[in-house]
């Protein structure tokens, strides 16, 4: 980023000691304009698959070798553990390599030839072949919660660089500081491995330019598509933002989730207060902070579901108190649990909802409690409330799980507890779920993203402004391409992809097929 004597400056803070930890300069207008006049000259230059292969997995190798120095900054700056940064850094690693091997294997621009025929009548049939192409520059937006993986170096960046989309990342104005060392890390590897110059960019932003710089970015001419995680406000602002452009472009916003759990009798028959453990475990992981808590659990009234709640109050009880990510989550936290706390009906269980007044930015622990009626007349109990907090709510019959079930907002996750007794039930409710989440989970808990080909991390608005795609796993790399179809294109003119698919006598390309008709050969 260039220096101007406009630069705005803020400064870091560490939630743990309400102190602040150093200053930063965010990013000026002429900022926002460099990185996208760069990052659409870097993408005509269109680097090929083993140069940004090499990219990223010269990436993953750095942040690894700078891993001590990377969490202590994290940790600083988000008081989240050191065990939960490690995983999460070694999820980005994993994440960066994992669109390397993809790119390199090449499959992925689902190659298709389909021959012409000149002597067919009464037309001749033209030579079609489509795949893949990338978008152009792409902005990225990280969460608060994920300095890591939702952010600079987050699936976003990765699979945005793997489909030869230069990347232009908004930093986070919660964790500047370990935005820019990853981001200093990713350009080294970008320059290693001879992209083209100006294929990443790292803005700051923060102060008064907290939102501006995001702005800019999405209105940017020379941007083509949009990666945002983080709340429904800030997604759905950029959503219409975008839509507003003279030409609009696609927004892929990841959002806030209330991850509803559904408990069927048989799931608790046995061991009500390990069910509860589970649960409460779920629901505090990471201080509440995660997208996929659990905050809201529907359960049948009977004796075994009063031993999972009166459990449940007691885990709450025993909760440490979290540090949360910043100021603005602690005042978003409260603000959203005294709404539900004043909804007709709903009890404060266990917990509290006051902001604690020491200089450690936290929350105590909180469960509240509401019978399915109130829960049905009330408006706002299905929305996010991100933070260490859960909703049991109280069903009398089955029926009132069903109609929860169809009721409720898109989610990342829909959890449903049962035992092979509840089959019948289960039945009932799966393809209710299906309708409302993006990943289904029987006898588990939300919390836990696995990266891996089959994993899907979207589900229908307002978890997601897409439900049809996802933003962990390989298949997250097809929302910054298109397809494109080469009518009657001579061989020497195509693109190396479909020249190779053609030279190997394959004309669809899916999962390996060019590694086994390589190795034919
Ligand atoms: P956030 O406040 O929406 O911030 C996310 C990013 O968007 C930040 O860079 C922020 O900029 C920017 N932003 C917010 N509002 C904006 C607006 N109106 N215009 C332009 N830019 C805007 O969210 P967060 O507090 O960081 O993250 C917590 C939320 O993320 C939770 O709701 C959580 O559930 C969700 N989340 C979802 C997933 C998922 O995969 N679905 C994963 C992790 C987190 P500044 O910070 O600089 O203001």
């Amino acid at each position: 980023m260039q220096e101007t004597a406009f630069n705005v400056v803020f400064q870091g803070l560490n939630p743990t000691t309400g102190m602040p930890t150093r200053a930063y300069s965010a990013a000026s207008s002429e900022d926002v304009s460099e990185a996208a006049e760069r990052a659409c000259r870097a993408f005509r230059r269109h680097p090929e698959a083993t140069v940004r292969a090499d990219c990223l997995s010269t990436a993953a190798a750095k942040l690894d070798a700078h891993a001590d120095e990377i969490l202590t900054v994290a940790m600083e700056e988000t008081g989240l553990a050191e065990p939960r940064l490690r995983a999460e850094l070694s999820r980005t690693t994993g994440t960066l390599r994992l669109f390397a091997a993809l790119i390199l294997e090449g499959s992925w621009v689902e190659a298709v030839i389909d021959h012409g025929d000149p002597s067919r009548k009464p037309l001749p049939r033209p030579d079609l072949r489509r795949m893949l192409v990338p978008l152009g520059p792409v902005a990225v937006f990280g969460a608060s919660n994920f300095p890591l993986a939702y952010a600079v170096a987050g699936g976003d960046t990765a699979s945005a660089l793997a489909a030869g989309c230069p990347v232009i990342v908004k930093g986070h104005s919660a964790h500047p500081g370990t935005g820019e060392l990853v981001a200093g890390l990713i350009a080294k590897a970008v320059r290693e491995a001879k992209m083209p110059e100006g294929f990443f960019a790292f803005l700051p932003a923060g102060g008064s330019r907290d939102v501006e710089v995001g702005v800019e970015i999405v209105k940017h001419a020379r941007v083509r598509a949009v990666g945002f995680t983080g709340s429904v406000p800030g997604g759905t602002a950029l959503v219409r933002i975008a839509g507003e452009r003279p030409e609009p472009i696609p927004v892929f916003a990841e959002m806030g989730s209330v991850n509803p759990v559904f408990v069927l009798p048989g799931a608790i028959e046995k061991d009500a207060a390990e069910v509860a453990a589970g649960l409460v475990a779920s629901a505090t992981n990471s201080g509440g902070q995660m997208c996929t808590c659990p905050g809201l659990i529907f359960v049948m009234n009977s004796p075994q579901a009063e031993r999972m709640i009166t459990a449940m109050r007691e885990a709450f009880g025993q909760a440490a108190r979290p540090t949360l990510l910043g100021p603005r989550t602690r005042d978003n936290y409260f603000r959203r649990l005294r709404e539900i706390g004043r909804t007709p009906g709903v009890c404060l269980a266990i917990g509290s909802l006051d902001t604690p007044q020491d200089a450690r930015i936290s929350a105590i622990p909180t469960m509240l409690e509401v019978s399915y009626q109130d829960f049905k007349s009330a408006e706002n109990l299905s929305d996010e409330c991100f933070g260490p907090e859960t909703i049991v709510v109280r069903c009398g019959i089955l029926d009132d799980l069903i109609e929860a079930a169809r009721a409720m907002r898109g989610s990342l996750t829909a959890t449903l507890l049962a035992s092979d007794s509840d089959s019948p039930a289960a039945r009932r409710l799966l393809p209710e779920l299906q309708d409302r989440a993006g990943r289904l989970i029987v006898n588990g808990v939300p919390t836990g993203v696995e990266v891996a080909a089959a994993m899907v991390h979207s589900g229908p608005f307002p978890a997601c402004s897409r439900a049809d795609t996802t933003a962990v796993g390989p298949l997250a790399i097809r929302r910054w391409c298109r397809p494109v179809c080469f009518q009657n294109v001579p061989d020497s003119l195509l693109p190396e992809e479909l020249r190779e698919a053609n030279r190997l006598g394959i004309s669809r390309v899916v999962d390996g097929a060019r590694i086994e008709a390589r190795a034919a050969r």
